[in-house]
């Protein structure tokens, strides 16, 4: 999987650092389903102040539906997307509008954001404090920046209380 994510990356056009592809994280956020609900991100920035991620995702895949929240008395994380490489189904709160995109079967309770935003390459929507979003790929897959003010995603809330932060591959944190 991660060979498969930095392949990707690469596709899109973003160089790699050797060795730096060990540094890729396979969530599956304890579901057990990665190719149905889950996400491969790489770290590519993370200090006190910002963070930069890339976040590849399989053909249709589904990043679950969460929000950044107040931690340690610090104001909740905010988070730009931007599309590199594919097609990137964004979801926010909203009137309900799926329909390029599909809720993943059996877990409508776990998906209350249905406002659809279709983003091609180059695209970019900026998620606000305490909004709750979900991210899916279109057909070919998609390769995404996430530019956010500092990272404490393991400490994210999620709408499928089955969530947990848990990584397929170990990853070093
Ligand atoms: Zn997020």
């Amino acid at each position: 999987m991660r060979e498969r994510a930095a392949r990707a990356i690469r596709d899109a056009g973003i160089a790699l650092r050797p060795g730096e592809e060990e540094g890729i994280d396979v969530a599956d956020f304890g579901l057990s389903a990665f190719e149905n609900e889950g996400a491969s991100m790489l770290t590519l920035v993370d200090t006190e102040r910002i963070a930069v991620k890339l976040i590849v995702l399989l053909p249709e895949q589904t990043l679950p539906e969460h929000w950044h929240t107040a931690v340690d008395g610090k104001p909740g994380k905010e988070e730009t997307v931007r599309v590199a490489r594919g097609e990137l189904r964004l979801y926010v709160p909203g009137p309900d509008s799926v329909g390029r995109g599909f809720v993943p079967s059996e877990k409508e309770p776990y998906y209350t954001s249905r406002r659809e935003c279709v983003l091609a390459p180059g695209d970019q929507r900026t998620i606000r404090e305490g909004t709750k979003h979900w991210l899916q790929a279109g057909k070919e897959g998609a390769v995404v920046f996430s530019f956010s003010s500092y990272a404490h995603d393991a400490r994210d809330p999620f709408t499928d209380p089955k969530v947990v932060r848990v990584t397929l591959l170990s990853a070093d944190e």
